[in-house]
């Protein structure tokens, strides 16, 4: 357990990203932590959105729950109590995966996407991201760069409630056409975002005859 304090914070879709000055504690890729603020008892689970090493970073949607709600009046300076790592998946250097990421889902997704960039992994990894729209969709900017930037790296963006003209995008939710036109001969695939979503997904990977699934639900 270890207090960090804020270096920034700021909005980024439907999330609040928050980052700290001290260096993160060792983790792997696609891991998550414990999150409380000094003198209160209420602890919860968040991914690191960061690539192992360097900077550490979290991404919350401010739902006005018992910790998001203490979350949300954070301040540039304030203390925040961080404790891990936790979590048995993480993402081990393979060279193949198909990402499906629903909103905040999109945190242990890009604390992978990062560290292959960072890592000059090649391979083929592909993400679905989905959305409401461009405007909640977070890190939309950072993840278009990256795609741009690596060959390896492709990101395939569906929204909900709004429909736009361009064609790189899928139009409403995840489906099974919609994973069979990505998924091509991926072997693993993880899975994260609300939960029904990723429990629904897992159904319709399963009938596409995929078997190796990874996933994390929360909301
Ligand atoms: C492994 C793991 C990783 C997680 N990573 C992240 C992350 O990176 N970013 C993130 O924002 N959250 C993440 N979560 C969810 C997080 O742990 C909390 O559940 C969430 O922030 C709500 O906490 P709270 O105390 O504010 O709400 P609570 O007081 O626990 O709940 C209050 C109300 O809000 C509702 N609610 C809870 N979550 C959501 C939601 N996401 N959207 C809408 N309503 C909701 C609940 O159903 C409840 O009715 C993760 C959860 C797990 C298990």
């Amino acid at each position: 357990m270890r207090e960090y304090t804020i270096k920034n914070i700021g909005e980024n879709g439907e999330a609040t990203v928050l980052r700290f000055i001290e260096e993160p504690f060792e983790f792997r890729a696609g891991q998550f932590a414990m999150l409380s603020v000094p003198g209160n008892e209420t602890k919860r689970a968040y991914s690191i959105a960061s690539s192992p090493r360097g900077e550490f970073e979290f991404c919350i949607k401010m739902v006005g729950g018992k910790l998001t709600s203490l979350l949300n009046k954070l301040k540039k300076g304030d203390r925040i109590i961080v404790e891990g790592p936790y979590g048995e998946y993480s993402y081990k250097n393979e060279d193949n995966y198909f990402f499906v990421a629903g909103g905040t889902g999109i945190a242990p997704i890009i604390s992978i996407l990062r560290h292959i960039h960072k890592k000059k992994i090649k391979g083929n990894f592909v993400l679905i991201y989905s959305n409401k729209n461009i405007e909640s969709t977070i890190y939309m900017k950072e993840l278009e760069k990256l795609e741009k930037e690596n060959k390896s790296i492709k990101i395939v963006f569906t929204f909900t409630k709004e429909a736009y003209e361009n064609k790189r995008y899928e139009k409403g939710r995840v489906n099974k056409e919609m994973l069979k036109r990505h998924l091509g001969g991926i072997k693993n695939v993880f899975l994260c975002g609300p939960m029904v979503m990723v429990q629904n997904l897992k159904g319709l990977l399963e009938e596409l005859g995929v078997k190796r699934v990874s996933f994390e639900g929360w909301g």
